[in-house]
């Protein structure tokens, strides 16, 4: 409690003075507290209150007033009781968590929950200590080999924590502490760490005429000092980073704090070094990999205006910025940016909102933009810059379809004759190979060939993958896992257990067998253990350590291989298999283009070979012939005759209950309270297509309205005709839902 400013509950507050609080809970409403002695705090100061049988942290939400806001007994108003020592929310923060609840019906407690997300801001800074070199001192009576290492490594006058200096020696803490006593090593506070500071005239690089070109239309938005929004268009390695570096730059010269929003897991480090090239410090990262005090260290340096330029996944929109001059969304197509729990946001739409209320410009990055941002640039909504071509100037890797039907693999084998071909061929020419499958684990099923039984998860509509390399059998939407087991439960049989169908594991064996001198990396996210580990494994790849890489969607973004010539798709028909959500041509065009576009960035023309049973396709077709016209012409027809976004709005009602007829009920319940109205229809309800997860029944209910309609106010006098959720149930509202 050492970080509060004052804790005294029952000191006489100024009379009427009432100040609202919003507490970080699922409720919309600001509670009246009663101002504390030391004065009326600013609106985005966090406070002290009592809250129920608690004492919790809340947010001053406004400026105080003469009387409740609510008729209440003045006698029973509590006080608040303390302010803690962390900077306030800025007032525009606040503005725009009201917008974001106000659009997305999440209760404004649990938007402003996101950007309290550094608990160790609210607590006590305490100065951490380590030890340093005692100039001048003398030689210690008895020298050691270790106490020699320990002064050699000391001897730069750094100071280090005791722990590491001994680590970095390889000694014990106990050397250290010896040198102490000795008069040699000194303690003495280890100074916080400071934010870097971008410089904007590092750059090193010339840029293209095309370039130059881009840079000029960014710049004029930057230094417009409007609102204004660009698409920056432009194929895989075209120079978009570096371009939008320099609107990056122009914010600087202007004093402004710039956010870089990129999916999560292009955080690479690859990145990170680029950014350093540029503007000779690494920029401050935001992501969910960050220890505890670094989160607040890094919240604090956003509040106090001393991080300039800030990294981040979605969550990085939220961090407390007092002067955001430009938000750059990279991959801004990206399903990453879409957060599916509690609120229920898209974060590169809520990054051109920030932008708006803060009157500055944002620039959305893409080679395959979303159809919502095509729209947007086609009608002149937003600018539309485009990069034509490759900035090395090699083409864009051809494309082919290998037809399954044809063509197909060996009986248990994955790889088709070309694709093995193609493999060969690049290994003989000393350069790299990429295998693209979006499953993790050895195989998607597991069934018993003699009673037919199909390992399932008991809580999730969904059969278990078997991950056989951590020997386990696993669901993907629960976590769920067993041992692989060793005979069938249901008929006893030991050797009829089969794997059918093929995950990442299953093709990184079928390689390892075709191939075995080459060198293998393979790539999911359940075989990585975090993010350092993952970032050493793309430099090996970057370093051409590995021949052949398998891999998930986690090699699918940002990166950068240059010796990578070849992508084969293992299943190219994946994405489209998923049945009526209209969304899935664009995902699948999207992330066929972006993994193929990893092949021959730097020299020669690489190629893609698709595995398909369906080349026909015309999603699948404007990827082989490199169409992306005919794609968008076709894709943007079907969204404007369906009323689709971004023709029209789209709300997703979902209920969940561990009880089946619970949750069937309800969502049919639901439906019969929809208030008429003519320019919005109902869909459903149905059950979701994932029916179970985590042993909740799911149903869901669709609202559909033409763009103009007001679709939240529509839900929000919906709801209320709702009578309260009783047991278990639970209802989400998702706002421009992502896949249904
Ligand atoms: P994109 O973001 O469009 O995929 P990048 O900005 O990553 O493209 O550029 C692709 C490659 O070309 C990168 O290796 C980058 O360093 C290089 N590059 C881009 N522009 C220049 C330039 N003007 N001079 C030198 N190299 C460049
Ligand atoms: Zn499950």
């Amino acid at each position: 409690m050492t970080n509060l400013l004052d804790l005294q509950p029952d000191v006489k507050a100024r009379q009427g003075e009432c100040v609202p609080v919003l507490l970080p809970v699922a409720l919309d409403q600001t509670y009246d507290y009663l101002a504390p002695p030391e004065g009326v705090p600013p609106p985005g100061s966090f406070v002290l209150v009592p809250f129920g049988p608690q004492s919790r942290i809340g947010i001053v939400w406004d400026e105080p007033r003469g009387t409740p806001a609510k008729p209440i007994d003045p006698a029973k108003l509590k006080a608040v009781t303390g302010t803690l020592d962390a900077p306030p929310l800025p007032v525009l923060s606040l503005r725009f968590a009201e917008w974001i609840a106000g659009y997305t019906l999440a209760p404004l407690g649990m938007v402003v929950r996101m950007m309290m997300s550094a608990r160790e801001v609210f607590e006590p800074q305490k100065p951490r200590f380590g030890v340093t070199i005692v100039e001048g001192a003398a030689m210690p009576p008895r020298m050691t080999p270790a106490r020699q290492r320990v002064l050699d490594i000391a001897s730069d006058g750094l100071i280090r924590a005791k722990s590491s200096l001994a680590q970095e020696a390889a000694c014990t803490t106990g050397v250290v502490d010896g040198l102490i006593t000795a008069g040699c090593l000194v303690e003495a506070a280890i100074p916080q760490k400071r934010c870097p500071i971008p410089e904007p005239h590092h750059r090193t690089i010339e840029l293209s005429e095309d370039q130059e070109r881009a840079v000029m239309a960014l710049r004029a938005a930057v230094d417009g000092g409007t609102f204004a929004v660009t698409l920056l268009d432009g194929v895989t390695g075209s120079g978009k980073t570096e371009v939008y570096y320099e609107a990056v730059a122009r914010a600087l010269e202007r004093g402004r704090q710039v956010l870089i929003m990129l999916p999560e897991i292009a955080l690479t480090s690859q990145f990170m070094g680029r950014f350093q090239d540029r503007f000779g410090c690494p920029p401050v990262e935001w992501h969910s990999a960050l220890s505890g005090p670094e989160r607040g260290r890094i919240w604090r340096g956003v509040a106090t205006g001393e991080a300039r330029v800030v990294v981040g996944a979605r969550s990085a929109l939220f961090l407390p910025y007092t002067d955001l001059g430009l938000i750059v969304v990279d991959e801004e197509h990206d399903g990453g940016f879409k957060q599916d729990d509690r609120v229920h946001y898209q974060a590169r739409d809520m990054a051109v909102v920030r932008a708006s209320l803060g009157r500055f410009s944002v620039v959305l990055a893409s080679a395959t933009p979303s159809i919502e941002s095509h729209v947007n640039a086609r009608t002149g909504r937003y600018n539309h810059v485009v990069l034509p071509g490759r900035f090395s100037g090699t083409e864009l890797p051809e494309i082919e379809a290998i037809d399954l039907r044809r063509e197909p693999p060996e009986k248990g084998r994955w790889l088709a004759p070309p694709l093995v071909e193609g493999i060969t061929e690049t290994l003989a020419r000393g350069q790299q190979s990429l295998l693209f499958l979006n499953r993790r684990g050895y195989a998607p099923l597991t069934l018993c060939q003699k009673c037919g039984h199909r390992f399932e998860c008991p809580q999730c509509t969904a059969w278990l993958v078997e991950h056989r390399f951590r020997k386990k059998l696993n669901c993907h939407h629960c976590g769920f896992s067993l041992p692989i087991p060793e005979k069938c439960p249901s008929c006893g049989e030991a050797d009829k257990l089969t794997a059918c169908g093929p995950g990442v594991e299953r093709v990184a064996e079928e390689v390892a067998e075709r191939f075995p001198e080459a060198r293998i990396e393979l790539l999911s996210s359940d075989l990585i253990p975090g993010l350092t580990e993952m970032r050493r494994v793309i430099e090996r790849i970057e370093r051409h350590e590995a021949d052949i890489i398998i891999g998930t969607q986690l090699v699918a973004k940002g990166h950068h291989f240059p010796d990578l010539n070849l992508v084969g798709i293992v299943d190219g028909d994946l994405g489209l298999a998923q049945g009526a959500d209209p969304r899935a041509g664009e995902r699948t065009f999207q992330l066929l283009h972006q993994v193929t576009g990893r092949a021959g960035r730097a020299f020669a023309r690489g190629r893609g070979l698709i595995q398909t049973h369906l080349p026909d396709h015309p999603v699948m077709a404007a990827i082989i012939h490199g169409d992306r016209e005919a794609f968008l012409e076709r894709e943007i027809a079907q969204r404007q005759a369906g009323l689709l976004p971004p023709y029209g709005r789209l709300a997703a009602l979902i209920v969940s209950s561990r009880d089946k007829q619970a949750a069937e009920m309800i969502a049919r319940d639901i439906a019969h309270r929809a208030p008429p109205a003519e320019q919005i229809r109902i869909l459903g309800p149905t059950e979701a297509p994932i029916a179970i997860i985590r042993g909740r029944h799911r149903w869901r209910l669709l609202a559909k309205a033409r763009r103009d309609i007001d679709i939240q106010n529509y839900l929000r006098a919906w709801l209320s005709r709702m009578p309260p959720i009783k047991g278990d149930v639970r209802l989400s509202v998702d706002i421009d839902p992502y896949s249904f």
